[in-house]
């Protein structure tokens, strides 16, 4: 639109400079043209006068003026009869006048032109007053004629111009409405034709977030030959394409659950027979020779291990398969950490780690799944241990308004960058070789995350190689409550700086086990 108005603007003021310098250059063609044959219809009635007397020859002048200036109806045109500036002879004719138009009105430069360039005619445009008080443009033709015995005289025809002004202002207007009427239709049409390819574009925007969010059977209104129908089709053949090949990972991905939790569920049977002859292998290992005894304790440990890990398996499929409940109880975190560490403290004893506990400010209660929570923070412990290389670990309780939280943070061998989100990939290990045969099941933390989801809370994991790890479980006081932030840092104080907890309760220990701090 606003292209629009400056087109219009520009055409229209070209055009209109165009139609008035026409006009104008018309009405100066023709008013020439009269001045001079009146001019010298003039001269030649001054000429055959011959010699008259003063009165006469102002008579005469009248007569030539009244003559000369329209006659009738027809009052376009204006007579002024002048003393030439440069006649000193005696005054015998005065300044004679066809109308209200007076010496004033003409102006002095073209006086002067005159009485430069006598011999020819001189123009200008001047503003002379019209009817009701307005002034009206006028042309202004002036000439020198010779009065018998008076001399050098100044004739003006002065032509108002109030016709071609009228004919301009009513091109000045036609142009104007014509204008509004061309930018507010050139507004309606970039509506129309925005309204036809926008609102097809903001629908199909609407359709891909849509599809994007997970709602599969979207589609596109895909009508005509048009390229908006086309755009149409071919993002609905995506959307159709895209929607098979995610239901078929889909039932990819359900059978294998189905898999898992079979194979799981047909192992238990022969385990439970594997575990019962092991058991009885194990227990009169005394009466082999050693290497048969060695293979029958190796043999009991593989037992448990596989159990484990068949129980670790069972669990996953129950999450997968979205038949995971909480068994909520209002509990205090204390005697959960409490659990962890009496259940880990033999591991701790054996590694030579020392567990040392950071009370909350304030009873640390939540409604939790204790069994859920128990099975989490011993397998935080359990690790923190196992990496924690002997040195101590730290459990820090603390707690919000809205939420609990509870970190456990050892120094031992940390984690590399970018490790601290893949721990809780199922299967992961830092170390396949090594974990494979001492660690545990490698489900333990994603088990641990997908308890901590169920709760609506968070795990959260920062490691550095050397330094230590820290991992951070955050859970809501309350189910169905959002937790917006966890009441313990995860990431530990740098070396020096104050700590994050208050001083006289981090050196506080609630319950110590294990290792040399038991
Ligand atoms: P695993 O049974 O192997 O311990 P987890 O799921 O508990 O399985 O842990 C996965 C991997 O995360 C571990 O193999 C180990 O590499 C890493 N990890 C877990 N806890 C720690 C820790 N405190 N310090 C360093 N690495 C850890």
């Amino acid at each position: 639109m606003l292209l629009g108005l400056i087109v219009v603007l520009m055409l229209g003021s070209y055009l209109y400079q165009r139609i008035a310098d026409g006009l104008v250059n018309d009405r100066l063609l023709t008013a020439r043209a009269e001045a001079t044959s009146q001019t010298r219809a003039a001269q030649s009635r001054f000429d055959s006068a011959g010699r008259l007397d003063a009165v006469s020859l102002t008579q005469l002048a009248f007569d030539v003026v009244g003559q000369l200036s329209s006659p009738g109806a027809d009052q376009s045109r204006e007579v002024i009869l002048t003393r030439a500036r440069n006649n000193t002879g005696p005054a015998s004719v005065p300044t004679v006048l066809s109308s209200d138009v007076g010496l004033p009105n003409v102006p002095s430069s073209l006086r002067g032109a005159i009485a430069a360039d006598p011999s020819h005619q001189q123009v200008q445009i001047i503003s002379i007053p019209g009817a009701d008080g307005a002034t009206i443009p006028a042309a202004v033709v002036g000439s020198r004629v010779t009065l018998p015995a008076a001399g050098q005289y100044e004739l003006y025809f002065v032509f108002p111009l109030e016709r071609e002004q009228q004919t301009l202002q009513v091109v000045s207007r036609t142009f104007t409405l014509g204008g509004i009427a061309l930018v507010l239709l050139l507004g309606a049409v970039a509506y129309v034709v925005t309204r036809i390819v926008v609102d097809p574009v903001r629908r199909a925007a609407l359709v891909a977030e849509r599809l994007a969010s997970g709602r599969l059977h979207e589609r596109m209104r895909a009508h005509g030959e048009d390229d908006i129908a086309r755009l149409g089709k071919s993002f609905n053949a995506m959307a159709d394409s895209l929607q098979k090949q995610i239901r078929q990972l889909e039932d990819l991905s359900r059978v294998q659950q189905r898999f898992v939790s079979d194979v799981s569920h047909e192992l238990r049977t022969p385990l439970t027979t594997i575990r019962m002859a092991g058991d009885l292998i194990h227990d009169s290992r005394q009466d082999f020779d050693p290497s048969v005894a060695r293979s029958a304790e190796l043999l009991y440990n593989e037992i448990d291990r596989f159990e484990s890990l068949l129980s670790d398996l069972l669990e996953i499929s129950r999450f997968d398969a979205g038949a995971a409940a909480l068994d909520l109880e209002s509990t205090d975190l204390c005697n959960t950490v409490g659990r962890a560490i009496q259940s880990t403290s033999a591991l701790a004893d054996r590694r030579g780690s020392r567990l040392e506990v950071i009370p909350p400010d304030s009873p640390c209660v939540a409604e939790i799944d204790p069994r859920r929570v128990d099975r989490i923070l011993r397998n935080l412990v359990a690790n923190a241990i196992e990496y924690g290389e002997g040195r101590p670990v730290t459990i820090q309780l603390g707690v919000n308004a809205r939420a609990v939280a509870v970190t456990v943070r050892d120094t031992g061998v940390g984690l590399r960058p970018g490790e601290a989100a893949m721990v809780f990939n199922r299967f992961w290990r830092a170390d396949p070789a090594r974990a494979r045969t001492t660690g545990g099941t490698g489900l333990g933390l994603a088990i641990s995350r997908e308890d901590a989801r169920l709760h609506g809370g968070w795990l959260h994991a920062w490691g550095e190689p050397g330094v230590g790890s820290c991992f951070r479980l955050t859970l809501p006081r309350h189910t169905g409550v959002s937790i917006e932030s966890s009441p313990l840092p995860l990431r530990p104080p740098a070396q020096g700086s104050p700590a994050s907890v208050p001083a006289e309760s981090a050196s506080r220990p609630l319950k110590a086990s294990g290792g040399a701090g038991s």
